[in-house]
């Protein structure tokens, strides 16, 4: 199928394209790199009177480091330059072992982290990301902004607090705490296709080689990146070690609702994420020094 009819504008300027925003408001929608927007304007899923493109605006594409320490990214910034950034494999490692798993390299040279961000596609692998590393996202309109935490952002199924008047510009990752380690696993029928399951997990450990903090985020389980803290809690206090991580897995299926789709059940995908738990888990673990 072919789009519907739409207005096509390509502002030069961050302020050009806000008041252009500001004006359509939810009659239009912006284009990043176009690999949701433009498959769901061909199968009419959406029908915006006016595209708003904001290829052509400098400056919303980089990777810096943060004032903090931590990562600085312009929304605007492809997939793949996140992917190849020796920065972003120095600072935020988690990053650089997942974003291979987004897609395709074609789809990862086109795709922009804002724009997976903010489509908020319950299987893809940068919201869940985002919710694991503690990344806040800076939203700006015409006449003001505000950073709003990644955890806090989605709100449903392809849900978000962004307003249509709102661009999101830029993505901040703190430095990770000391001892922490991350992992990234996922099952996928075909390296590229959308996750079945995928879980981004980290461990943070004491002087005594014990868990101090655990975080486990998943994808393609629920309506977002779905957290289960009160799984991560077991792990506090404890050794890891295969009885604390299997005990923390098992817990794992109380706070997730798998819907089935065409590719896995919700019993798989429950045995899966458990599977992952342990292992991304195990993973984290021995990145963060334990002897495991
Ligand atoms: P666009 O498609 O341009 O926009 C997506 C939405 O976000 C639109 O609603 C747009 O208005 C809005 N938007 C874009 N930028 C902003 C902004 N700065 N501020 C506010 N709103 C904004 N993704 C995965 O995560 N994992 C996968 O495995 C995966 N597989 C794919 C396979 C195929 C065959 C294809 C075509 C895509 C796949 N994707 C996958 C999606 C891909 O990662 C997209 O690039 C991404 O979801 C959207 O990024 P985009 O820059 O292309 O955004």
């Amino acid at each position: 199928m072919k789009p519907a009819p739409f207005a096509y504008e390509a502002p030069e300027t961050l302020p050009a394209a806000l008041v252009s925003l500001a004006r359509y408001g939810d009659e239009a929608k912006v284009l990043a790199g176009g690999q949701s927007l433009i498959p769901v304007l061909n199968f009419r899923l959406a029908q915006p009177a006016r595209l708003i493109d904001l290829n052509r605006i400098d400056g919303l594409s980089y990777v810096r480091r943060g004032a903090d320490g931590g990562l600085s990214i312009g929304a605007m910034t492809r997939q793949r330059e996140l992917e190849r950034s020796p920065l972003v494999r120095q600072v935020a490692p988690l990053l650089a072992e997942a974003v291979p798993w987004i897609a395709h390299p074609q789809i990862r040279n086109r795709g922009t982290v804002g724009g997976s961000l903010a489509h908020a596609d319950p299987a893809a692998e940068l919201p869940a990301l985002a919710v694991a590393l503690d990344a806040r996202f800076r939203l700006v309109k015409e006449g003001g902004e505000r950073w709003v935490a990644a955890r806090d952002f989605y709100t449903g199924l392809f849900a978000t607090l962004l307003e249509p008047d709102e661009l999101m510009v830029e993505i901040a990752i703190p430095p990770a705490a000391p001892s922490t380690g991350f992992s990234f696993l996922e099952v996928a029928r075909r390296h590229g296709d959308y996750a079945q399951v995928g879980l981004a997990a980290s461990v943070t450990l004491d002087a005594d080689g014990r868990c101090r903090a655990a975080r486990l985020v998943y994808l393609s389980v629920g309506d977002g990146p779905v957290e289960t803290p009160v799984a991560a809690a077991l792990l506090i206090g404890q050794a890891l070690n295969g009885e604390s991580i299997a005990a923390c897995a098992a817990a794992v299926n109380g706070e997730i609702d798998p819907l089935g789709d065409i590719h896995a059940t919700p019993e798989f995908k429950r045995h899966l994420a458990q599977v992952l738990a342990r292992r991304a888990l195990a993973l984290a673990g021995e990145r963060a020094g334990s002897p495991m």
